[in-house]
């Protein structure tokens, strides 16, 4: 049992008893924590709003045999206040907290991702375009072992317009599966943009609409089948 530092974002807090909250953060060093912020929800409370999702905070915690470690000390280095008193954008950052949530482990440090989600909390506080977590998911995705391919066919490698999640992304005609959707080589260029170079691009609220769809269509049916797998794998453990 010791203490230990580190830099996080809080995913999510959940109600523990009268006053005390379990708080789940993501790390820079630690990967996800779960921890107990004793007090938190008492009105004089040291650690006041300090702990309240999006949140980037410094903290100091207190490591316990449980696997449920102690908030002993927080400082908010940004609140992203233009993010959580926004509706629009708080329903956007809630998708990209979620999908982190599902995707990082107890200590186990994913520091690329953390600065990924850092920057787009950032881009969300100056911009409202959903265009942000489109980009987000494809990349999360990409971080989590499934990089859509979207420049050309995931199968045979020739040119597509056709998408399809279980095959990989872009599919061309001959390829497709017979749930595949037709959207056009101009959304997969779109889509594979946004991957690579971030929402910077504007487009009409439409094509927005789409891409963001599509991205999220993808994320989810790639990090629910790593979700199932996992908890496959941890019932093999225990029959074992
Ligand atoms: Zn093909």
């Amino acid at each position: 049992m010791s203490l230990y530092k580190d830099e996080a974002i809080v995913l999510r807090t959940m109600r523990l008893g009268e006053a005390d909250r379990i708080v789940t953060f993501f790390g820079r060093a630690n990967g996800k924590i779960r921890a107990v912020a004793k007090g938190v929800r008492k009105t004089k409370s040291r650690f006041g709003g300090r702990m309240e999702p999006f949140s980037q905070v410094s903290l100091v915690l207190w490591q316990g045999r449980s696997g449920l470690d102690t908030v002993t000390q927080v400082e908010v280095i940004e609140p992203f206040r233009g993010v959580r008193e926004d509706l629009e954008r708080f329903a956007m950052g809630q998708v990209m907290l979620e999908a982190v949530d599902r995707v990082v482990q107890e200590k186990e440090p994913t520091p690329r991702l953390y600065t990924m989600l850092t920057d787009a909390l950032h881009s969300l506080s100056s911009t409202k375009s959903p265009l942000v977590v489109g980009g987000f998911l494809l990349r999360l995705s990409g971080m989590a072992g499934f990089a859509p391919s979207l420049d050309r066919c995931a199968e045979c490698g020739s040119q597509a317009s056709w998408f399809s999640p279980p095959q990989g992304g872009a599919v061309c005609d001959r390829c497709r599966a017979i749930d595949a959707e037709e959207v056009g080589s101009g959304m997969l260029q779109l889509l594979n943009d946004l991957m690579i170079q971030g929402a910077w691009m504007e487009t009409d609220k439409e094509t927005t609409g789409i891409a963001v769809r599509l991205a999220r269509f993808y994320a989810e049916y790639h990090l629910e089948r790593r979700l199932k797998s996992a908890a496959a794998a941890d019932v093999l453990v225990v029959e074992q």
